[in-house]
C-alpha cells in the first residue's frame, strides 16, 4: 500500500516535468545572441589592444558560465598588468578609448564597489560591464561552466531557480537578497548532496586545472568529459529536484549552524569558519561559502529583514510545489 502511494505521488509530481522543461527551453539564449556577443568582444579586443597590446579580455558571469538567460547583459574582465596605475585611472582611460568609437552610453563608474566601465553597443544592441583584473570571477565562471557540463539537470534546475528568484524579487543584492551566482552555487550543492549524487565535488578530485589568482590557489578537476554520465544512478527528474530544492531551503537547512560548501561538496559548520558572530556588516544569516575565496560568505548581503523575506519565499515555493494544482503559474507569479 505504501509502495502504491509513493508511486502515485511520484507520477503526480512528474506531470510538471513538461512545463518546467518548456520554461527552461524558453529561457535559453538563441545561437544568434552568442554570435553577437562574439562580435562585440572582437570589437572591444581590437580597441583595447591598440592602447594595451598585452592586455586580454575575458567573458565571465552568466554569458560565459552557461547559466545566462536570453537577453542578459555581458560581463567582461580586462586583464592588464599596469603596476603603476590604479584601477580608477585604468577605468577612466578605458572609457576614453571606447568613447572614441561609436559605442553608446560609455560611463566610467570609478567609485562602485567593483569599478567598471558600462557601455551599449548599438550594432548588436548588447549592454556590457567591463571590470579590471577580476580574475577570480573568470575562474569561478569556468568552475560553474564545468559543473554544468556534467549533468543537464543542473542547468535546468538553475534556470528555474533563477527565473523564480527574479520573478519573486529575491535576486537583488542591493535589497539584501542573493546574487545569481549564489543561487547557482546552491543548486550545485544540492545536486552534490543527492544520494546517489548527481554532481561530484570537482575541487576534491585530482587537480587537472590550477591557477593562482590574488594569492588564492584555484585547483580542480576540469576534464569533465571523462566523468561519463556521472549522475546516471540517480533518476530524479527536474520536477522532483525543484520540489526538493525548495523543501530543503524551507524546512531542512539548519540556518543557525550550517554553511553550504561546493568546495567540499558537503555542509560544514559555522563554528569551524568562525562565522558565528556578527562582524561589521557580516551577519551570516544564510551561509554560502565561495568555492575559492573561502573567507567570503555569499550570504553576507542578507540582513535580519531580508532573511525573513527569503525564508518566507522558500516556504511559499515549497508549499506551492507540494499542494498547488498548477504550480508553474503560481511559483513565478510576479511579486
Ligand atoms: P545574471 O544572469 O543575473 O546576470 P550572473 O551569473 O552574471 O547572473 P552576477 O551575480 O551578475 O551573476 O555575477 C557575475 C559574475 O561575477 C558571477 O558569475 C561570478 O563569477 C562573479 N561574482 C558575482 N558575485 C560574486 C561574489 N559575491 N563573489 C565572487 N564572485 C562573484
Ligand atoms: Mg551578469
Amino acid at each position: 500500500r505504501m509502495y502504491k502511494r509513493q508511486l502515485v505521488c511520484r507520477r503526480d509530481i512528474d506531470v510538471l516535468n513538461v512545463p518546467f522543461l518548456a520554461i527552461y527551453e524558453s529561457l535559453i539564449p538563441p545561437e544568434e545572441e552568442k554570435q553577437k556577443q562574439k562580435q562585440l568582444m572582437a570589437l572591444l579586443e581590437r580597441l583595447v589592444s591598440k592602447e594595451w597590446p598585452a592586455a586580454k579580455l575575458y567573458l565571465y558571469g552568466s554569458c560565459a558560465n552557461s547559466f545566462g538567460v536570453s537577453k542578459s547583459d555581458i560581463d567582461v574582465c580586462l586583464a592588464i598588468e599596469e603596476a603603476d596605475m590604479d584601477k580608477a585611472k585604468i577605468i577612466i582611460k578605458l572609457a576614453d578609448i571606447l568613447q572614441s568609437d561609436n559605442l553608446q552610453n560609455v560611463q566610467a563608474l570609478t567609485r562602485a564597489r567593483v569599478p567598471i566601465v558600462k557601455l551599449m553597443d548599438p550594432v548588436t544592441g548588447i549592454s556590457c560591464d567591463i571590470c579590471i583584473n577580476n580574475l577570480l570571477a573568470v575562474v569561478n565562471t569556468k568552475l560553474l561552466r564545468d559543473y554544468a557540463l556534467i549533468d543537464p539537470r543542473l542547468r535546468q534546475l538553475a534556470f528555474i531557480i533563477k527565473h523564480w528568484a527574479k520573478s519573486r524579487r529575491v535576486n537583488e543584492t542591493y535589497h539584501g537578497t542573493l546574487s545569481s551566482y549564489a543561487y547557482v552555487l546552491m543548486c550545485i550543492h544540492y545536486l552534490q548532496m543527492r544520494r546517489p549524487a548527481i554532481l561530484p565535488c570537482l575541487q576534491e578530485m585530482e587537480t587537472t586545472y590550477s591557477v593562482t589568482v590574488d594569492d588564492i590557489n584555484c585547483a580542480f578537476f576540469d576534464k569533465v568529459e571523462k566523468l561519463g554520465d556521472f549522475g546516471r544512478h540517480n533518476k530524479e527528474t527536474i520536477a522532483q529536484l525543484v520540489r526538493g530544492f525548495f523543501h530543503y531551503w524551507a524546512y531542512c537547512h539548519d540556518y543557525a549552524n550550517s554553511v553550504i560548501s561546493v568546495r567540499t561538496g558537503s555542509i560544514i559548520s559555522k563554528r569551524e569558519k568562525d562565522w558565528t558572530r556578527r562582524i561589521g556588516n557580516d551577519r551570516h544569516l544564510i551561509c554560502i561559502e565561495d568555492p575559492f575565496e573561502t573567507s567570503h560568505d555569499l550570504g553576507r548581503v542578507v540582513d535580519k529583514y531580508s532573511i525573513k523575506v527569503l525564508r518566507e519565499e522558500f516556504e511559499r515555493a515549497a508549499e506551492i510545489m507540494q499542494n498547488d494544482p498548477n504550480p508553474c503559474i503560481k511559483l513565478f507569479e510576479p511579486y
